[in-house]
């Protein structure tokens, strides 16, 4: 698959909490980041999401007297498994992970910020009708086409996805550079909705493949280009020395 220059590289809440020793860490959460610093530089345009709580968010167990984490309760917009206490505001844990070095990153968009909402989706809350403004920020930018990396495949990276497709942004998830929580069969129940929604799963080597292909065309192409020109230089060459009777001629 070819990266297109309105394409976006979406990376979803590659966040201390969710890698190991992360108060909600995905398993194996922070293999996501060398697949993604790997692939991020064929985008021209990287947005950042954080998951981004107050201390007393709705979807926190804690909030909830008797509850405890991955049960799942039913709020106003519909159930909602309750989670550890993670990503609070302005905390170590809701931090990027150290190693997700992506300066270049265009917008950093911040969701579950609302006490009584919780957010998987990088474009609508829970309610799945309080939009982040992220449709509106890839519309006026002309960015058309969103591929998703980050955690977790299962929740907020699918989510985003399907979101993604509802809004009429063809949407890609890059495969190997998630990783999932996988809670309850969630995997299977989130890939059954990719189906039916006309989100694509690739593997990031699917976009390296074509990037190196197209490096070793270029590449060829201008080996080419300079053993024509060299056939040229030894031909004139050629006839400079026989011209000027030099011995015998290379
Ligand atoms: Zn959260």
């Amino acid at each position: 698959m070819r990266i297109e220059s309105d394409d976006v590289l979406i990376v979803i809440d590659v966040q201390n909490d969710f890698c190991p020793g992360g108060a909600l860490e995905v398993p194996r959460g922070d293999e996501v980041i060398a697949p993604i610093l790997c692939i991020a530089p064929r985008f021209r345009h990287t947005v950042l999401t954080e998951d981004w709580h107050p201390a007393n968010h709705i979807s926190f167990a804690a909030s909830h007297p008797g509850k405890k984490p991955f049960e799942t309760i039913a709020l106003a917009y519909g159930p909602q498994t309750l989670w550890p206490l993670h990503c609070v505001q302005g905390t170590a844990g809701a931090d990027f992970h150290p190693r997700l070095h992506l300066p270049q990153a265009e917008l950093i968009l911040r969701k579950g910020f609302r006490p009584q909402i919780d957010s998987y989706s990088a474009f609508f809350e829970n309610d799945r009708a309080t939009p982040t403004g992220l449709a509106g920020y890839l519309r006026e930018r002309g960015l058309t086409r969103v591929f998703f990396a980050g955690l977790a495949y299962d929740f907020c990276v699918g989510y985003s996805a399907l979101d993604a497709r509802r809004l009429g942004f063809p949407a890609v998830i890059l495969r190997d550079a998630c990783r999932a929580i996988d809670l309850n069969g969630s995997v299977a129940a989130m890939e059954a909705e990719f189906v039916k929604a006309g989100v694509a799963v690739i593997e990031t080597a699917q976009i390296l493949d074509v990037a190196a292909r197209e490096n070793a065309e270029e590449g060829i192409r201008q080996g080419l280009a300079d053993a024509e020109s060299g056939r040229i230089r030894s031909a004139k060459s050629f006839f400079d020395e026989f011209e000027n009777g030099h011995g015998t001629p290379r």
